[in-house]
């Protein structure tokens, strides 16, 4: 490794992965940080990863006037490591961004900076199968102050993790009967610290119920699916793939757009269409909904074991034979074991990058 500067350089010699990871718990040695201020980016830098100063009244801690992405990078028995659609995490951290008021991330700082940390990091992405180096873009504002306005100062940073398998065990669901997660013409489509504060109340009350996480309902009626605090949710009905529509409460996945182009590719019946939750209990009562399964970048494809109520019954789903081929079949892509019939996956060379400083645009 040469060529970056020497603080990074020193954060980079002294790194070595230890020999059990976990999931998003190891910090890699590198960061990026970029600055806005005032209409204009800064350039890009990548700095030894480490801790940050920020007043206490800045508005992203506040208001959570913040937003932020996760995707992963792989290695695998190659050389050169590769991103798997950071296209579509793009267009939607400039999603987010916009719903929030926060200037949206310009595509090259954006693509340069991911491109920074992993070709630094590329000695320290583990190539097991189901490893890599998870990736957290991240914008927040720093600007102080109680007014409760959009802020004319942020900052846009990247963190990475090298992890390996994500392990939630098997996800139990509690169906949420009281509290929403995102109303209507809300924030539920961006992925926003917001939507997870709403959440966690009702994540822990599962948790102590034994559960895994909660299932949201519509914030309306509380009668169709929604999705699951930090994953997209799918059911096998019939032999068909059903999950429910995008929507303004529904955060769009890279991993959800991924299963239904995969599944149809491979000759099943994949629809998007509304999922009652009295239908779906109903339906896994008669067997005639044989799975469930949870999808994100972070876990892939997690099925569902049981669904129930808070206090009340739960019922067991003992099939998962489609989820487990679907993770495969996107695992094998992703990790480029397969051919990407798609052309999802998109190489990091291995580059100095002393002599590129990281342009905003
Ligand atoms: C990030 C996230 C997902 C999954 O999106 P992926 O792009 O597949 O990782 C689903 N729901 C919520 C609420 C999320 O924040």
């Amino acid at each position: 490794m040469s060529g970056f500067p020497p603080a990074v350089e020193a954060a980079l010699a002294g790194f070595s992965l230890p020999a059990t990871l976990g999931f998003g718990i190891v910090p890699g040695p590198v960061m990026f940080n970029a600055r806005y201020e005032d209409g204009s980016w800064s350039d890009g830098e990548l700095l030894p990863y480490g801790e940050i100063s920020i007043l206490p009244t800045a508005r992203s801690l506040q208001f959570a006037e913040t937003i932020f992405e996760g995707t992963k990078a792989y290695l695998g028995d190659r050389d050169t490591p590769h991103l798997f659609r950071p296209d579509l995490n793009l267009v939607r951290f400039r999603a987010s961004a916009q719903r929030i008021g926060m200037p949206p991330v310009p595509e090259a700082l954006f693509m340069d900076g991911l491109k920074a940390v992993v070709s630094a990091s590329a000695d320290f992405i583990p190539r097991e199968t189901g490893s890599s180096l998870y990736l957290r873009p991240f914008l927040f504002s720093t600007e102080p102050g109680f007014a409760p306005l959009n802020s004319s100062r942020f900052r846009f940073m990247i963190t990475t993790s090298p992890s390996g398998p994500y392990t939630s065990g098997d996800m139990k669901v509690m169906i949420e009967r009281r509290d929403v997660r995102a109303a209507r013409h809300g924030i539920g489509y961006a992925k926003t610290g917001g939507n997870y504060a709403a959440a966690m109340r009702s994540t822990s009350l599962a948790v102590a119920e034994g559960y895994t996480v909660s299932l949201w309902l519509d914030p309306e009626e509380r009668r169709f699916v929604e999705e699951l605090s930090g994953m997209n949710l799918f059911a096998v009905v019939e032999g068909a793939l059903v999950t429910p529509p995008l929507s303004d409460t529904i955060l769009p996945g890279v991993t959800r757009r991924s299963i239904l182009d995969l599944a149809r590719m491979m000759g099943l019946t994949a629809r998007e269409e509304p999922i009652a939750i009295d239908a779906l209990v109903q339906a896994v009562k008669d067997g005639s909904c044989t799975e469930l399964f949870a999808c994100g970048t972070a876990a892939i494809i997690a099925p569902v074991v049981e669904i129930g109520e808070s206090g009340g019954a739960r019922l067991e789903i003992p099939e998962r034979r489609i989820a487990d081929a679907l993770r495969a079949d996107l695992l094998a892509i992703q990790e480029r074991r397969a051919p990407d019939p798609f052309g999802w996956t998109v190489d990091v060379q291995r580059r100095d990058l002393s002599e590129r400083s990281i342009r905003a645009s």
